[in-house]
């Protein structure tokens, strides 16, 4: 392994977090074989026994928060309100994959003679992203372990010190060797990883062109599970009748949370057209006034982006607003050099969405207004979209946002709330280019095994249950 990683802050050049080195074919290759030569002891423990290993895990995370919160912020800009955030689901994932999570591989009764049982897969690839280094992969990494299949996990290279950080303390809370192996590297050793024929599943959590990818590459082998969790085209409805002081402050939240990073980002918002002008306004004066700045200072919102690379090519979608029709109505301004960015806001004339920028996931805080006549053409507009994973609808009236359920399509519809958070404790997933359909969340021990139906027979030989024009034996 002649290559390395450097991980450095985006917030800080010469913050630098360490070197870590890329893991080759055959450094994979020995990390699958390690993998496999675990698993059938960890298979058979027995869930009270991994469930051992697992609590401790998550006694330490508790226990390490704040270093795990400030390794979070100082890796990825992520201001320190939300890393801390982020490491408090690290605890909460355990619970609510043992108490709850579990209970979907219980085995299936269909009468007395008919059961199913379900079974960890064997060797599992965890690829994770950027934006929840320490969370997404834990979201799969748990259910994973917890129903017994061993672990090959590859961070992303812009988190590497998170990834390194999650394997020690799997370390320290006493799992055998080989069930969880971690791997270092770019897309190169993520794709050595999943194509590895020793790997029997991809539980991947990024980008649609690298799930597409995957999805193609693996046509081969049709065993391996893939379960993929993509990127995002969000949308809020605000109707006539909503409160427009959450309107705003959800949306704002939204656009700018993790710096408009995140698969859940609001970047679409379709308005009643008597509001628009109202929400307009007061939704740019809010954006800004959100405080922007280092990661760890007491009262940022928002810090910079992941990367010198992702400001640019948020710039590039912004430039291409006006091409696309719309125009824009607030760029914020600030003191601090690229990664650091503003928000900005857009607006078109109407619901139409046909040009990249309205399509295409931007993935920094940027966010279009769309004027629409009522909610079933804003259902429709919400709609419009390559991407399914989140939409929200503001109104007071509670049987508009009900007429909405089932009838948008995507994987999240909130009422009254933004389009970000969601609960650990129900399925994660979406639509379209957002995922194909193994959710993970509360869902992910289902993807992490396989059924096997059993039917059965107590009893010896019974001649009267032989069908027409079979002799006895
Ligand atoms: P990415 O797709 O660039 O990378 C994700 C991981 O895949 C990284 O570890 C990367 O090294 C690896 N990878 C890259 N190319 C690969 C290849 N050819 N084969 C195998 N592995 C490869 O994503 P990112 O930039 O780290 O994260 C941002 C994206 O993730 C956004 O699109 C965002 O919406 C999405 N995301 C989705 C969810 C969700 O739950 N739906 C959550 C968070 C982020």
């Amino acid at each position: 392994m002649s290559d390395f990683l450097r991980s450095v802050s985006p917030a800080d050049p010469s913050d630098e977090l360490g070197c870590f080195p890329v893991w080759d074919a055959d450094a994979v290759d020995e990390a699958v074989r390690r993998a496999r030569a675990a698993f059938p002891a960890w298979r058979d423990a027995g869930l009270e026994a991994r469930a051992v290993a697992i609590r401790r895990f998550r006694d330490l995370a508790r226990a390490r928060r704040e270093e795990l919160a400030e390794l979070v912020a100082r890796e990825v800009g992520k201001a320190i309100w939300e890393a801390r955030a982020e490491a408090d689901l690290l605890p909460a994932k355990v619970a609510a994959t043992l108490a709850e999570g579990m209970r979907f591989t219980e085995p299936m009764q269909a009468g007395a003679n008919a059961w199913a049982s379900f079974h960890p897969r064997g060797v599992l690839a965890v690829l994770g992203p950027f934006n929840f280094p320490a969370h997404l992969p834990s979201g799969h990494l748990i259910p994973a372990l917890a129903t017994g299949n061993a672990v090959v996990f590859k961070p992303s290279e812009l988190a590497p010190a998170v990834g390194d950080w999650l394997a020690r303390v799997w370390r320290d809370a006493g799992l055998p060797r080989g069930v969880l192996e971690i791997v270092q590297g770019r897309a190169e050793t993520g794709r050595l990883l999943a194509l590895h024929p020793g790997v029997d599943g991809i539980l991947f959590t990024g980008s649609y062109a690298v799930g597409r990818s995957l999805q193609e590459e693996t046509l081969d082998q049709p065993g391996k599970i893939l379960a993929l969790e993509m990127g995002g085209k969000n949308a809020m409805i605000v109707l006539d009748d909503a409160d427009l002081d959450l309107a705003v402050s959800e949306a704002a939240i939204s656009i700018c949370a993790t710096t408009g990073q995140r698969c859940s980002s609001l970047s679409r918002i379709f308005v009643e057209r008597s509001r628009i002008d109202e929400l307009a306004g007061r939704l740019s004066r809010v954006l800004a006034a959100v405080r922007i700045g280092p990661p760890l200072e007491p009262g940022v919102f928002m810090g910079p982006l992941i990367s010198r690379a992702a400001f640019e090519k948020v710039m590039r979608y912004r430039a291409q607003a006006t091409e696309a029709g719309g125009e824009r109505i607030f760029r914020g301004e600030i003191d601090r050099l690229a990664p650091y960015i503003a928000p900005s806001l857009v607006r078109f004339e109407s619901a139409e969405q046909r040009h990249p920028y309205q399509r295409e996931e931007i993935f920094g805080p940027e966010a279009a207004l769309y004027p629409v006549a009522g909610l079933e053409q804003a259902i429709d507009a919400v709609n419009d979209a390559d991407y399914g994973l989140v939409a929200s609808v503001v109104t007071r009236d509670r049987s508009k946002f009900e007429h909405c359920i089932g009838r948008i399509r995507t994987g999240f519809l909130n009422w009254n709330r933004g389009t970000i958070g969601a609960s650990g404790r129900l399925p994660f997933g979406g639509l379209g280019r957002s995922g194909n359909d193994r959710p993970a969340g509360i869902l992910a021990t289902l993807y992490c095994t396989f059924p096997q139906s059993h039917l059965e027979n107590e009893g010896d030989f019974d001649a009267k249950s032989l069908p027409p024009g079979m002799p006895r034996p």
